[in-house]
């Protein structure tokens, strides 16, 4: 099955697929074993930098070789790439989805690039997802308070979406209803009656949701119905839980010198949080 085949099962069978930042090896590893576990199809995506961290060769066989290992259905999607080329070099080495995310552009350019993007995936059988408005947050866990007011103007405009999808194409758009990245003290609502307008204004497109980390499950599984969401971004709570592990590790052991022995817990406890998140996303059992 293909990207769109499953995001059509997705949207047909009211679930969503996670996609999760790929960190480093011990992280990959968590996301297909928890993927197994629980019967599920996992995205594994790489931003920019983890891209530049693995290389994109790398990327290919590591996804090539785990398809093979697992036996589930493992996607592969380029995160956030705000490079045309970058979007490109993907394309060519096998990606299943990328991101190009022009939302700091004006809206002419983002649909200039998001089109040249557009044209290379579709000749070689890739979707692309679209952005418009930034997702306000960084995939950190945050101390400082949301301002409500300033994430309320990031939300998108049904009717402008329909322009940005119709002018370019692309497969799947990023909504922002409320949805933030990284976590906050104060995590907002997710605008249910938003996501319905943005899903009415777009029949014929998948939604995304970024910034799915700290949501209440209700909500996401809310949303994930309102929207019919098929993709649900997930990095903040992979990476707090990683590094809380490693520290946990590396203070029980403070005499161990050999890293890879210490993996074994870290991965087992980052699969956790992705089970958890396969769960809320209802997409258990369906792989
Ligand atoms: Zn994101």
């Amino acid at each position: 099955m293909t990207a769109r085949d499953w995001f059509t099962k997705a949207q047909n069978e009211n679930f969503a697929i996670g996609a999760f930042n790929v960190d480093n090896l011990d992280i990959m590893r968590a996301i297909c074993e928890a993927g197994r576990k629980m019967k599920s199809p996992v995205i594994v995506e790489f931003s920019a930098g983890e891209v530049g961290y693995f290389g994109l060769d790398n990327i290919k066989d590591l996804i090539e070789n785990a398809r093979e290992e697992f036996g589930i259905p493992i996607l592969l999607n380029l995160d956030h790439s705000k490079k045309v080329e970058d979007c490109l070099a993907a394309i060519a080495v096998g990606f299943d989805d990328v991101h190009f995310d022009g939302s700091e552009l004006s809206f002419g350019e983002n649909v200039a690039n998001a089109k040249k993007v557009v044209i290379t995936a579709h000749a070689n059988g890739v979707l692309v997802e679209g952005e418009m408005d930034k997702l306000p947050g960084s995939s950190e866990v945050h101390s400082e308070e949301l301002d409500f007011e300033l994430i309320k103007k990031s939300y998108t405009d049904p009717a402008r979406a329909a322009e940005f999808v119709g002018a370019t194409g692309v497969d799947i758009f990023a909504a922002c209803f409320g949805n933030v990245h990284g976590t906050f003290p104060n995590q907002p609502d997710l605008d249910m009656g938003l996501v319905s307008k943005i899903r009415e204004a777009l029949p014929n497109t998948f939604l995304s949701m970024h910034g799915g980390s700290g949501i209440p499950a209700v909500q996401v599984r809310e949303a994930i119905a309102a929207g019919k969401i098929v993709k649900v971004n997930v990095n903040t709570e992979i990476r707090a839980e990683y590094r809380d592990a490693l520290d946990e590790g590396l203070s029980e052991n403070p005499g161990e010198r050999v890293s890879y022995k210490l993996a074994s817990d870290i991965t087992g406890a980052v699969a956790a949080v992705v089970e958890g998140k396969i769960e809320v996303f209802g997409s258990a059992g369906k792989a």
